[in-house]
């Protein structure tokens, strides 16, 4: 893919960026190996001093960091810049807890005394997504930062300018440059880097094919992997749910970031009595979600991040509806070849149609019966993917008990899926592995070494 800058919204390339011959990029490698051999001789002080500054400067710089993602990946100001602020929220999050979550562990043996030590493991390289192109990468960039790791990104091709943006928030918050990179390269730079004994380990959101291809390298070369990849999360609404929140949520839900969240509920799983009902109170909702420029602040889902993903996401739903599934709210694009894709609802979901079987992103509902609530489980666990789960019900034992027995990386009873610095988030099955956000992931990239002494 060219590395440009193409708004979804107009249709025009605004910026065209030269990739980063591998000469280059080997220089940068260079340079971030010797940095992962001074930075963590730094004290947790300095480096929280660093990432508070960040924080700061992500605030200051929210309204133009919106644009930035606006014009790159269509999301609407408003939600850039909620974004932004989230981003601070993650930096200073870290900045206060990085050290107590790294701290040793005592552990009693037959030492005199024995620990866990954790010590930063060197130069990671994230490999990321566009979707959200600055969440995804402080969500790894701030815990391993703080861990005293050294960070390089490979970003999405089509947000090159919001991944510079990026590395100077973190440049001008004062951390050395070669601690935090940008490389402009394509996907095809990735393994030769991964082969690289100067990258100690890799971490990728993105598709099931990226994350496949970047674990088979990192398996060869034997270098520890974060993978966040998709989902297709159930949003399971029982027959005693209070119906309308429910339905409410369900819309917003399925419309974070004009559906394109791994996160975003893709599969509603209604019990048989309430169908209709939902159906029709979901598309109530979907139809007044008002659509417009990114840049202007009424507009609440912008057109998709590509034309060539709205067509995709055209051609899952004609052949899910040749396949039995049916349209409750037609939707979808006005034209081939464009990106915006109005909010569309499928029922009648059933195995072998590959509504039944595949992600959605973007701003499409599949609605399943389901007879009870044990059938519901058994359907949102049909999946190959395990992300995230929403369960509706006003029992909230029963809606724990349900928690439990969901196949995924986090259920929420009574409220959307969410990712927040506290929670652990990361999938199982094709969703993915590790975790990221939380004690858990600042932990993923260091070496939690057993130190015991006689
Ligand atoms: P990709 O997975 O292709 O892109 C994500 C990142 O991986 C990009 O930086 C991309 O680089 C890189 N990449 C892609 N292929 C390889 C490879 N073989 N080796 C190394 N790096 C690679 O996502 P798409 O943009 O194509 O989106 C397609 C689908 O991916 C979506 O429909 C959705 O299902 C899923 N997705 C999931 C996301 C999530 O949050 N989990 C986020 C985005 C997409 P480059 O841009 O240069 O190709």
């Amino acid at each position: 893919m060219p590395i440009e800058s193409y708004n979804p919204y107009t249709g025009r390339v605004l910026k065209r960026f030269r990739p980063f011959s591998w000469a280059k990029t080997a220089r940068i490698l260079g340079q971030a190996h010797r940095a992962a051999a001074t930075w963590p001789a730094t004290s947790f002080a300095h480096r929280a001093a660093v990432l508070r500054r960040a924080g700061a400067l992500l605030r200051e710089r929210a309204p133009a960091l919106a644009r930035l993602m606006a014009l790159e990946m269509g999301k609407p100001v408003a939600d850039g810049r909620a974004e932004a602020l989230k981003c601070a929220a993650g930096c200073d999050y870290y900045a206060a807890h990085g050290e107590e979550f790294l701290a040793d562990e005592l552990i009693a043996t037959d030492a005199g005394r024995s620990f866990v030590s954790c010590q930063p493991l060197g130069v990671v390289l994230a490999v990321m997504p566009w979707n959200f192109p600055f969440w995804q990468v402080v969500r790894f960039a701030a815990p391993a930062l703080m861990a005293g790791n050294v960070g390089l990104l490979k970003h999405a091709s089509n947000v090159p300018q919001c991944a510079l943006a990026l590395e100077k928030i973190f440049h001008d918050a004062g951390l050395p440059p070669a601690c935090f990179r940008t490389l402009l390269i394509g996907s095809d730079l990735v393994e030769q880097l991964i082969a690289d004994d100067r990258v100690r380990a890799v971490t990728l959101t993105g598709s099931e094919p990226a994350g496949a291809a970047v674990a088979a390298a990192a398996g060869r070369h034997i270098k520890k992997t974060v993978l966040e990849l998709g989902g297709s999360d159930p949003f399971i609404v029982l027959a005693d749910a209070d119906l309308a929140l429910a339905a409410k949520t369900a819309a917003q839900a399925r419309m974070i970031n004009a559906g394109q969240s791994c996160i975003a509920a893709k599969r509603f799983i209604v019990e048989k009595p309430i169908v209709k009902e939902f159906v029709a109170q979901l598309k109530t909702h979907l139809l007044a979600q008002r659509t417009g420029d990114p840049l202007d602040e009424a507009t609440q889902y912008g057109p998709l991040a590509r034309p060539d993903l709205a067509d995709e996401l055209a051609q899952q739903v004609a052949d899910s509806v040749a396949q039995g599934a049916r349209l409750a709210l037609a939707g979808g694009q006005d034209r081939p070849g464009t990106a915006l894709f109005r909010p569309a609802i499928l029922t009648h979901v059933k195995p072998g149609q590959r509504a039944y079987h595949e992600e959605f992103f973007g701003p499409v509902a599949l609605v399943l019966e389901a007879r009870d609530a044990a059938d519901a489980v058994r359907l949102a666990n049909d999946s190959r993917f395990g992300l995230g789960a929403s369960i509706w019900t006003q029992d909230l034992a029963k809606g724990e008990a349900l928690a439990r027995q969901v196949e995924s990386g986090a259920v929420f009873v009574n409220s959307m899926v969410k990712s927040m610095p506290e929670l652990p988030f990361g999938g199982i099955k094709k969703s993915g592995y590790g975790r990221e956000l939380s004690r858990l992931g600042i932990r993923e990239f260091v070496n939690q070494k057993s130190v015991w002494i006689g």
